[in-house]
């Protein structure tokens, strides 16, 4: 069979994962086809990573379409003729199909730029799996007069040729936290001499539950997940410190803030409870995907044109970087269906190349369509 350039990527890409911030072959392959395709490539700063253009004859409106284009740590479990040629890196969260994916579609519309009403911005974005490689592009004058922007991911639960698009949240905020407790050190057998963090701990866990339970509306999504509980070093001392960290995920702008902050008052009582004292922070990383209803109704109808089942998207407490874009300018997170696999980041994750070229034409498709509505405003 022969095969097409987009599946020709795709299958580079996915050889030849790069972590966050590491995209150095990465982002040389998307300069090298780019400039191949005769596609303007942005003079920005970027380490790893890069932002493009194709202009239509007129100036215009711009509209921007995003891939990250990082990979992960996972050793891969599928036996492909392309698979991953470093050990202990995958592209596990389809990345590799983003990226090619938007390399096609700068082919598409170059190909077409003739009839473009506007500017297309092509946003290559390192480091979407630490959380906020997005920044990198923010600081960047990528966004500089983008009135709409749009990003695919893939989704192992859609057949090829289904798409999910939602209105507000698909994704959720994600925040991190950490508790450090000081109490009293003491020997084992002396526990009336301590202040005990350790049970002190234990405590404000069973406490952090009730903020889902009891402070956020039953019908809001949110968690807080507890995933690190550190203290002490052997058996026979009661340690000084204890340390706990985790994650608070919410579609919600407002519980967003209720939960860290019930959650510093919970951590400061319970342990002045039991004499230890409570140092409580947050680091907010980044907020729900924030789908404008305006701007979903022109994909889902540029969807069902190319002869996709557009579907409505369930939400997930996964997060996604690309809600820090949406701060600024309206666009839509969109799922595209890459054939049932296993989960995004499991070893096992496996993309069907059927769902590649449908996938450029879509995003070609979609961002003319919104240069045209754009321009008639
Ligand atoms: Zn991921
Ligand atoms: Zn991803």
């Amino acid at each position: 069979m022969n095969r097409t350039q987009i599946v020709q990527d795709f299958e580079w890409l996915h050889a030849h994962p790069e972590l966050s911030y590491e995209e150095f072959e990465t982002t040389r392959y998307i300069r090298a086809a780019l400039t191949e395709a005769g596609v303007e490539i942005l003079p920005y700063p970027l380490e790893t990573g890069l932002v493009a253009q194709v202009r239509g004859p007129q100036p215009g409106p711009v509209v921007a379409l995003r891939a990250d284009i990082d990979a992960l740590p996972v050793q891969e479990a599928c036996e492909l003729p392309y698979q991953s040629l470093t050990p202990g890196k995958m592209h596990a969260c389809g990345h590799d199909m983003h990226t090619a994916v938007l390399l096609h579609t700068a082919r598409l519309l170059n190909a077409r730029k003739g009839q473009l009403r506007g500017t297309v911005r092509l946003i290559f974005q390192p480091a979407e799996e630490s959380g906020v490689g997005a920044r990198k592009i923010l600081e960047t004058p990528a966004l500089e007069g983008v009135q709409a922007i749009f990003a695919l991911h893939t989704s192992p639960l859609f057949p090829v040729g289904t798409y999910g698009i939602r209105p507000g949240a698909v994704t959720a905020s994600v925040d991190k936290f950490s508790i450090t407790i000081r109490g009293t050190g003491a020997h084992a057998a002396y526990p009336e001499k301590s202040v005990d963090p350790v049970v002190t701990g234990a405590a404000l866990v069973s406490a952090l539950q009730t903020v889902v339970s009891r402070n956020v509306a039953p019908e809001h999504a949110a968690l807080v997940s507890i995933t690190h509980f550190e203290a002490g070093k052997t058996w026979n001392v009661i340690p000084e410190t204890a340390f706990l960290e985790g994650t608070i995920r919410t579609l919600d702008k407002a519980d967003r803030e209720l939960i860290p902050r019930r959650m510093r008052q919970l951590a400061e009582s319970v342990c002045a409870g039991f004499g230890a004292q409570a140092q409580f922070d947050c680091d907010f990383c980044s907020p729900a995907t924030d789908n404008d209803p305006a701007w979903c109704e022109v994909a889902a109808q540029v969807g069902r044109a190319q002869g996709l089942n557009v579907v409505t998207d369930p939400t997930s407490m996964l997060g996604e970087d690309f809600a820090l874009y949406q701060e600024t300018v309206p666009g839509v997170y969109i799922h595209a269906g890459i054939g049932l696999t296993a989960p995004n980041h499991n070893p096992s994750f496996c993309v069907d190349e059927a769902c590649l070229a449908p996938a450029a034409e879509y995003s070609a498709a979609l961002a003319a369509a919104a240069l045209d509505k754009l321009a008639q405003a």
